[in-house]
Order: C-alpha cells, then sequence, then structure tokens
C-alpha cells in the first residue's frame, strides 16, 4: 500500500481522535443534547447518565473511584486546579502574606505545571524546583532531600512530555504519604499508554487530557482523592458549584462522552499496544544508530515510554535538519515554536549541549503507525543527516580525527 505523505510521529503532541470515540460520540451533538445538570426533564437525565458512564471509564483506567473524578478542559485546567487548589487550600499563611508553604517541583515540568507554581512562587509561596541528572529521571531520593516541615505540596509529572522519562512516582507517593503531604502528578503522557493504580501507586491528584489518548481536544480529567488521605482543593473558577463545587460551569457532554470511550479502549488495547511500539520504537532507534555516528539517544535509555524517543544527530544544524525531513511530522529540540532561539528546557536541564539539543528529535509513535512509516522515516532522516554531514567543514574534521572539543577558536 502507498504511504499516505506526510507522515504523523508527534503522538506526544497530540492524537487522532479514534473513529470509535467519534461514533460514540456523535448522538451527543444532535439527539441527546441536554444539560447534564438539568434535573427536570429527560433531556437532562439522559445526558447526566452520559457522563456518569464515562465518569466510570475515566476511573476505571487508574483505579479510582467514579466520586473522585472532576471534568475539565484538559490537563493544564487539571494542573492548574490541583497546583492552585492544593496551595490554596493548605497554606500555612493568608494571601498577601509570605512563608505560605513549601511547593516541591522540578525542572523539566511542563510549562502547565511550571507557571502555575511560578505564579505560587510570586504569591508567597516557596518552590523547589528539582534538577534531575543526565538521565532525566526525578528520583525518591531528591523529592525526599527537598522536604522541608513546611512543605505542603509535591508535583512531579509522571513520564516527560519531551524525553518520555519515567520518574519514581509510587516512590515519590509513598514519600509524601509518610510525610502527610499532598501528591500532584501530571499523568498525560502516561494514562492510557501504562498502567494506572493510584491506590497502589500513592497518588492524591492526577491529571490527564483526552486528545493524547485518542480522545478530542478540550477535555480532560482530575483525579481527587476522597479518603486516605480527603483532599480538599479550593476551586480556581467560580459558578454553579458543579463537579462538588470544584469546577463549575455546564459539563462538555459530547467531549466527557468522547473521553470516556478513549479511556475504554485504552485499557482493552493497552498490552499489546505497548509491545507492538516498542519492537516499532527498536526498530527505528537500531536501524538509525547503526547505519550513522553520532546519534544520541536523550533521557533514560530503558526508563522510558515504549512509544516515543528523542534523538539528537551530531554535526547536523537543527534548522536545516526539520527542514530536510519535511515529510515526517514531528517535533524538534529547538524551541521552533516560540520567537526564540532557545533549544528545549527539558534538554538543557539533562546538560545536553546547545548543538545536539537543536539537532535532536523528538519522534512519538501512535496507534496507526506501522512498520512502513518506520522504513520511511529511516530513509528520510539518514538521507538527510547525510548530506547535512557531507556540506559540514566540521564533520570532516571529526572524520580526520581532530578532537573537535580541543580546538582553540580564534576570537572575533
Ligand atoms: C499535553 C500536555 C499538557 C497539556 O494538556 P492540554 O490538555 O493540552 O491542556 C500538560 N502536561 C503534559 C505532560 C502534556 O503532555
Amino acid at each position: 500500500m502507498a504511504l499516505k505523505l506526510p507522515i504523523y510521529m508527534d503522538h506526544s503532541a497530540t492524537t487522532p481522535c479514534d473513529p470509535r470515540v467519534v461514533d460514540a460520540m456523535l448522538p451527543f451533538f444532535t439527539e441527546v443534547f441536554g444539560n447534564a445538570a438539568s434535573r427536570s426533564h429527560k433531556f437532562g437525565w439522559e445526558a447526566e447518565e452520559a457522563v456518569e458512564n464515562a465518569r466510570k471509564q475515566a476511573a476505571a483506567i487508574i483505579g479510582a473511584d467514579p466520586k473522585e473524578i472532576i471534568w475539565t478542559s484538559g490537563a493544564t485546567e487539571s494542573n492548574n486546579l490541583a497546583i492552585k487548589g492544593a496551595a490554596c487550600m493548605y497554606a500555612k499563611a493568608e494571601p498577601g502574606q509570605r512563608n505560605r508553604g513549601h511547593i516541591i517541583t522540578a525542572a523539566l515540568e511542563h510549562k502547565a505545571v511550571l507557571d502555575p507554581c511560578k505564579r505560587l512562587e510570586r504569591e508567597g509561596f516557596d518552590v523547589t524546583f528539582l534538577e534531575p541528572g543526565p538521565d532525566g529521571i526525578i528520583t525518591a531520593d531528591m523529592v525526599r532531600q527537598a522536604f522541608r516541615d513546611d512543605t505542603i505540596l509535591v508535583t512531579i509529572m509522571w513520564a516527560n512530555n519531551e524525553i518520555a522519562t519515567i520518574n519514581e512516582v509510587p516512590e515519590i507517593g509513598a514519600l509524601c504519604h509518610e510525610k502527610g503531604v499532598i501528591f500532584h502528578t501530571d499523568a498525560t503522557q502516561w494514562v492510557g499508554k501504562m498502567p494506572t493504580d493510584v491506590k497502589a501507586d500513592n497518588i492524591d491528584l492526577l491529571s490527564w487530557s483526552g486528545h493524547k489518548i485518542y480522545g478530542p481536544k478540550g477535555v480532560g480529567a482530575l483525579y481527587v482523592r476522597r479518603r486516605n488521605p480527603r483532599v480538599r482543593l479550593q476551586a480556581v473558577q467560580d459558578g454553579g458549584g458543579h463537579e462538588r463545587g470544584m469546577r463549575s460551569g455546564t459539563l462538555n457532554v459530547t467531549g466527557i462522552v468522547g473521553f470516556g470511550k478513549a479511556c475504554e479502549i485504552c485499557l482493552a488495547e493497552m498490552e499489546a499496544e505497548r509491545d507492538r511500539l516498542l519492537k516499532l520504537r527498536q526498530k527505528l532507534e537500531n536501524e538509525l544508530s547503526s547505519r550513522m555516528e553520532m546519534v544520541v539517544i536523550n533521557g533514560h535509555r530503558d526508563r522510558r515510554l515504549p512509544h516515543v524517543t528523542n534523538i539528537s544527530f551530531g554535526f547536523v544544524e537543527g534548522e536545516s535538519l526539520i527542514m530536510g525531513i519535511n515529510e515526517i511530522a514531528c517535533s524538534s529540540g529547538s524551541a521552533c515554536t516560540s520567537a526564540s532561539l532557545e533549544p528545549s528546557y527539558v534538554l538543557k536541564a539533562l546538560g545536553v549541549n546547545d548543538e545536539l539539543a537543536h539537532s535532536s528529535l523528538r519522534l512519538s509513535l501512535g496507534r496507526w503507525t506501522t512498520e512502513e512509516e518506520i522504513d520511511f522515516a529511516v530513509e528520510q532522516i539518514t538521507r538527510t543527516v547525510e548530506h547535512l554531514r557531507s556540506m559540514s567543514p566540521l564533520w570532516d574534521l571529526y572524520k580526520e580525527g581532530v578532537d573537535i572539543s580541543k580546538i582553540q577558536w580564534q576570537a572575533h
């Protein structure tokens, strides 16, 4: 079968909606259009029933009770509600004062965690941003060392969105529970791909999102533990008191139905899909590294999600690489989405040098990735890297055995 170009290898950014998800959603646009908060008629009851069914599906994939699921507009909102809501609820001093409490997070979190933490810092909280080692893992030991008497909240992501490394989440959760501190994890890249059990994994608050698990965009969920301990949150958004007062606003019934269905499918297919994608990724990495020199995989070699690789190519310029592989939709370590030419802050936090960070690609595979697409990607990346190197004077020096790092570059 002929390949459809460009191929999509950016499933960490977003996923297509599964057609089974779309089918489940369709009746809720037109036929079952009621407001789930309308208590006095059938239209409302049907909508509510669909929402509660989706709540069960969402709870099942993380081992929670349906009552512990709060609907949101996505992981960004879930993170904001979890972090600001918990910080304000458990604060040790009133707004406007200082020393309101200590929060532990990490330097390579998603902006949807870093920015709420930075805002809290301006509003009287102290925040520790843990730095990982070169493997990118945040360990329970790092968290243990950062604990203070006034620590009120720890927020550490489960799997990183750029390098796919897996932090010591169950161990960090156990530590938090030992100390009586609330533990939140941004599990947007994890849930739906890897087995999750909020009870066994010691999690109090967990965020995830529909559009990263083959569901619709603009819908997410937050798990809020109800016992041992019962976690309370201050609402961020005030209004009609929906979702036990934690998140007011008419529910996005259609999106929620899709979210629930997406969770159900991921749970049923997770194990087989993990194996299939791991084999494809291994093929991708093995072929690229066997066909070329100076191919570097960023982050821990084994402790990472099976469907993602973050890979750098020495002696190629990032911008040219991206232009050369124009038939592969993926992300790069150059912050090309912003106006700056700064390389990825995540790769910098690992100590990857600027050149290698700029020439890095995040290739994330998904439900419809085929072996033919892997072959195509290997060919196009290899051809592009070899072409760029053939024009690089530095590559020539390297091939002649000159140690580039020892060259004294002339000033001015
Ligand atoms: C995508 C992503 C988010 C943001 O999710 P939205 O639903 O798009 O708001 C937050 N955290 C991580 C780790 C992500 O990958």
